[in-house]
């Protein structure tokens, strides 16, 4: 409901400036970000009849975009969620992969690592030194829309969780500064069940988080068989129950005992592949709306939450299966309830969300789709081995090249210092020898080529990128599925804005997910900075 009164002051800025900006008394109070980690775009079309909740809400009343994509070719979590929260690609931010090459340390890094920081846990239990290990956004090269808000004004405030580190630090952006960086990031440790933050943001747990861990919230589920919550008849609309190459490839239909059936897991290992583990991480994001107040302080809050046990379900049981379906039902209702909490403590005319995703995921891959591990390093060290032997070097093969995924390191300090001054030959050598192997993609088109590109920061990349060929996946598991490719499946997510004053619509046209933080800026009214990749589509999902 749009007054006079804010109709002439918004013709009025209009007028000013020649950008519509919106007049303070309607810019929202808070914006709520909720990434769900491995959400494919055809879930939108697939689960939303189903919805009922959450979900539906964003999806019906929101502007939602059909096909957005990511624009770069290392599709992982960490890269989604610094591109999502950054507006930048991966060549700017600088987040190429989960873990990357740091050429100048020569070692391979997780990307959220940090030794100069420790963890903060309720649990006091001993535990190993590296467990005390903590971590932070250094490696992260751009500010995301966090560091934003936090820097336009002092009383602003940003909370990020996940139950992943690497998403609640990444969203939550540069961490380095104490007059930018995000108030609260918390993320949740398996080991001991306890959500925790790290030095890097704070010197010590609140108290509400401690209490939140000593509840037993998280101890709910230690007697529960997770079984389906819906009508069966719409599961099997979505597909078989069993599917021999889901899970384990022995536990593969409801109901799922998820405590014993995967025996040498931990009950929280074992909780964080279920829709509990999502669940768990809602029912924090409430108790955190409860004693945070957001939207309630002097300035402007962001609250950032990124459904990671969704990532989970999927990589066991894949994106057609009854399981993910479930999920995403269970998540429907879960962020019902955190909706409702935000209207009754804001009024819903007074936040905005927006809603996406950090990556896709390929079909449940059949048996002759999938490259093992093993397998592909053996075919690799074998061709390379006659590719050096074509060279007339005489490399100690098996320690000169590491692997990173299906990427190769030459590890320089390994090479003999005559064979050093040929290193370029060997690589090219590498190279076309690659190119021989049958699950090799050789002709690289004009876009994967861009996706490549835009994944590129100097110091933190392989010395050479290979990319498989579409529909095969390299993996170590014999069942599930997985993502990381620069192909449509594992780039395209959704993306969709929901709030007062935005038209809620199915826009077609391709978009990227580098334009989610730009957009989310100009909804509530904060500037960026001018060197985003991404652009604002204020314009055209507004009322
Ligand atoms: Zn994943």
């Amino acid at each position: 409901m749009v007054t006079v009164g804010v109709l002439v002051a918004a013709v009025l800025l209009i007028g000013q400036t020649g950008v519509a900006r919106q007049s303070s008394s309607q810019r929202p109070k808070a914006a709520v970000v909720i990434v769900i980690d491995q959400m494919r775009a055809d879930y939108v079309t697939r689960f939303t009849p189903y919805f009922t909740g959450g979900l539906k809400r964003i999806l019906s009343e929101g502007a939602v975009f059909d096909s957005a994509s990511h624009e770069h070719a290392n599709t992982e979590t960490a890269v989604g969620h610094a591109t999502l929260s950054t507006g930048c690609f991966p060549s700017h931010h600088g987040i190429v992969g989960n873990e990357f090459y740091d050429r100048l340390h020569d070692q391979i890094v997780y990307a959220v690592e940090d030794t100069t920081t420790r963890l903060l846990r309720t649990t006091s239990a001993p535990l190993k030194r590296d467990d005390s290990l903590g971590s932070s956004a250094h490696y992260l090269l751009r500010s995301s829309i966090a560091n934003w808000v936090a820097q336009a004004d002092k009383h602003n405030r940003v909370f990020s969780i996940s139950l992943k580190d690497r998403s609640a630090i990444l969203m939550a952006g540069q961490s380095a500064q104490e007059n930018t960086r995000a108030d609260a990031v918390y993320w949740w440790d398996r080991k001991t069940g306890d959500f925790v933050t790290s030095t890097a943001y704070a010197q010590a747990l609140p108290e509400w988080v401690n209490r939140f861990n000593r509840s037993g919230a998280r101890d709910n589920w230690r007697d529960s068989v997770w079984n389906r919550i819906g009508d069966t008849t719409q599961y099997d609309a979505i597909g078989p129950d069993s599917v021999a190459l889901e899970n384990d490839g022995i536990h593969t239909a409801f109901p799922h005992r998820f405590t014993t059936e995967r025996g040498n897991r931990s009950y929280y290992d074992a909780l964080y592949y279920t829709p509990y583990a999502d669940q768990l991480l809602i029912g924090f994001a409430r108790e955190l709306i409860r004693k945070e107040k957001p939207g309630k302080g002097k300035g402007f809050d962001l609250l950032m939450i990124s459904c990671s046990a969704a990532d989970a379900v999927g990589h066991s049981f894949g994106p057609m299966s009854q399981e993910i379906f479930d999920h995403y039902l269970r998540l429907d209702k879960c962020l019902d309830t955190l909706i409702r909490t935000l209207d009754s403590a804001l009024g819903r005319d007074n936040y905005v969300i927006a809603l996406s995703s950090d990556h896709g995921c390929a079909n449940l891959p059949p048996v002759e789709n999938r490259i093992s591990v093993r397998d592909y390093q053996a075919a690799v060290l074998g061709v390379a081995k006659e590719a050096m032997a074509s060279s007339l070097l005489d490399f100690r093969r098996d320690s000169v090249i590491s692997f990173l995924g299906s990427d190769l390191i030459i590890r320089r300090n390994r090479l003999a210092p005559i064979d050093s001054a040929n290193e370029s030959l060997l690589i090219r050598a590498l190279t076309w020898s690659l190119d021989k192997l049958p699950f090799v993609l050789k002709e690289e088109s004009a876009e994967t080529i861009r996706m490549l590109d835009n994944n590129f920061y100097p110091g933190r990349m392989p010395d050479i990128s290979v990319i498989l060929k579409e529909n095969l996946l390299l993996t170590s598991s014999t069942t599930g599925t997985g993502h990381g490719t620069p192909y449509w499946y594992d780039r395209h997510v959704p993306l969709a804005f929901w709030g007062v004053h935005i038209k809620p619509q199915h826009l077609t046209y391709r978009v990227r997910t580098v334009d989610m933080a730009p957009t989310l800026a100009d909804l509530i009214g904060i500037a960026q900075p001018d060197s985003v990749d991404g652009v604002s589509l204020f314009r055209n999902i507004r009322e």
